[in-house]
């Protein structure tokens, strides 16, 4: 057992094996530090993906029969790492963060410890961090903090899926026993996560009974449309059960008006004296940003930029009111730079958790003790990581000023980007509306976006320009080493003016994600895709001709 031992850490707290730990840590950040190149995207050089690499990894792989030391099982570790995608300056392709410090530090605690955020006696760092974390949130965006309830969980959708159930069994309390009713219906704008469609199937709820709501040129749910498809199921004798309020969607940012919503649900609740319609705001990608809603624009003491501050303003003024949704999340993962997955589903009143709560004869093992008070017996998970510790972490590291000023900088990045991609390019139009996330689109030749968005192509113009975009993302794609963007199939939906079906439109993406994506890097940023696009045009146009010939 001798020799077994020396795998773990020690009892009594010895230098030496602490010093041994130290030293392997030592390795790792050094080694990953040597591979680190701020030119690439990439940590040294990527495995070549040839067809049958996964298979050759299947056909290699076993248990060795004796354990290897530990310099080698470092040595196999960092030659996973090999390639990676780092998220550094030229990383400008999704809402992939680089785990700050603070974060990397709480990550480690919560391991070293490995406390089970199922019950505090087994886990009470992790029970504090996130009744903490709850609460500090809870006041931020306007929940009373004293009948909230928070609990972190599988990520953006995770909320979902877990505020879907909370809405069943408020609605229904004996749908636990019986199964879900068939009447119910969830709605959500045509630009939302598929997070709902997966929870719609999951809770046999049905992805026909989920309403899909047309959006504004803002990429926000059209409330028109909203009340008209609430209107019609009620009509039907259906019972709308449940809105899921985007807050940034994912590829445009687009932020869903809560309080229109919120008006909308109460004036139905009224009207037809039906149940009240559970809200989810699903602020996976935009939540980040309700740490604005004290600042004070006109003291404005991170001295922010005019323009800026006309983005957050706005986005003041919408994020002040998702305190009116039953429940909502913080991804930090996303915009708030911590390791996956660190996700806090927060509940408006914590009363709604005893519908989903387990009968204490259910947990025979842990909870219903004289010891411990805090269980989370409502969570689908049993066992769970602490991974409040990692955003506590980062809450104290950074403070509310510190996401400010992170949160602010993703706003300077793409305003100057937009600025000078339009400046340089012609043939590109700017589609969504200023934010984390530029989303932008080429044209063969001139632009035709606002014929387009207006339903007055044809399937078949669409279709073409989408190609387009689709080739030269291709393009890209190949170069992502150099400068990585991202790009979606569906940016929007758009009206067509030979059919009745909405088209989807292709777009590219600028997400600058990295705190080393500042407004110095724009020209390099422009300057790719401008070289990569004159190319693509010229090969496109000679492959054209030789088709002809
Ligand atoms: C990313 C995202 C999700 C899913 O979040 P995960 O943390 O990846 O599970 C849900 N909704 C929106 C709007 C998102 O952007």
């Amino acid at each position: 057992m001798k020799e077994i031992q020396k795998l773990f850490p020690s009892m009594d707290g010895n230098n030496l094996q602490r010093e041994e730990l130290l030293s392997y840590l030592k390795t790792i950040l050094t080694k990953i530090d040597e591979l680190k190149d701020p030119n690439k995207l990439t940590l040294g050089e990527m495995p070549d993906y040839t067809e049958d690499y996964y298979n050759r990894v299947i056909q290699k792989a076993a248990v060795p029969q004796t354990g290897v030391s530990m310099e080698e099982v470092i040595q196999e570790l960092l030659k996973l790492v090999e390639g990676h995608r780092y998220v550094n300056r030229n990383y400008v392709a999704n809402a992939a963060p680089l785990p700050n410090i603070a974060s990397i530090i709480g990550n480690l605690v919560m391991v070293l410890v490995n406390g089970n955020n199922l019950w505090d006696v087994e886990g009470p760092a992790a029970a504090t961090a996130e009744i903490e974390i709850s609460s500090m949130l809870s006041k931020l965006i306007g929940y009373d903090e004293s009948i909230s309830a928070g609990y972190t969980t599988w990520g953006g959708q995770g909320a979902v899926f877990n505020s879907l159930r909370l809405a069943i069994a408020r609605y229904a309390p004996s749908s636990n026993q019986r199964g879900v009713p068939k009447n119910l219906y969830c709605f959500c704008s045509e630009l939302s996560h598929y997070s709902l469609y997966k929870s719609v199937e999951a809770t046999g709820i049905g992805v026909e009974n989920m309403i899909r709501v047309k959006v504004n040129t803002d990429h926000s749910m059209n409330l028109e449309d909203l009340r008209e498809k609430m209107e019609h199921v009620i009509a039907k004798g259906g019972v709308p059960l449940y809105v899921l309020a985007t807050m940034g969607t994912t590829d445009t940012f687009g932020i869903d008006d809560l309080e229109g919503i919120k008006g909308i649900a109460e004036e139905l609740e009224r009207t037809f004296g039906i149940h009240p319609i559970y809200i989810h705001a699903d602020s996976a990608m935009g939540g980040m940003y309700t740490f604005f809603n004290d600042y004070d624009f006109e003291s404005n003491p991170l001295r922010l930029d005019d323009n800026v501050m006309v983005v957050l303003k706005s986005y003041q003024e919408k994020f002040k009111h998702i305190k009116l949704a039953d429940s909502m999340v913080f991804d930090f993962h996303k915009l708030g730079q911590t390791p996956y997955i660190t996700s806090l589903f927060l509940i408006k009143n914590r009363e709604n958790l005893q519908y989903v709560d387990l009968d204490a004869a259910e947990t025979p093992y842990v909870g219903n003790r004289g010891y411990g008070s805090y269980h989370t017996g409502y969570t689908l998970e049993c066992s769970r990581m602490g991974s409040a510790l990692a955003i506590y972490a980062s809450l104290l590291a950074f403070g509310i000023e510190g996401y400010q000023e992170l949160l602010a900088n993703y706003i300077r990045v793409n305003l100057a980007f937009r600025e000078t991609l339009t400046k340089e390019i012609s043939n590109v139009v700017v589609t969504n509306e200023v934010s984390p996330i530029t989303t932008f689109r080429f044209y063969p030749e001139k632009t035709k976006w606002n014929d387009e968005r207006n339903g007055l192509l044809t399937v078949e113009e669409i279709t073409e320009i989408n190609q387009f975009n689709d080739e030269f993302a291709e393009i890209l794609g190949a170069e992502r080493d150099t400068v990585f963007f991202g790009n979606t199939k569906k940016q929007c939906l758009v009206d067509a003016a030979n059919t009745n079906k909405r088209i989807s439109i292709y777009a590219h993406k600028f997400f600058t994600i990295s705190p080393y994506s500042t407004i110095e890097e724009v020209d390099r940023y422009v300057g790719f895709l401008k070289e990569h696009l004159e190319f693509f045009m010229k090969t496109r146009s000679s492959n054209n001709i030789g088709v002809r010939s």
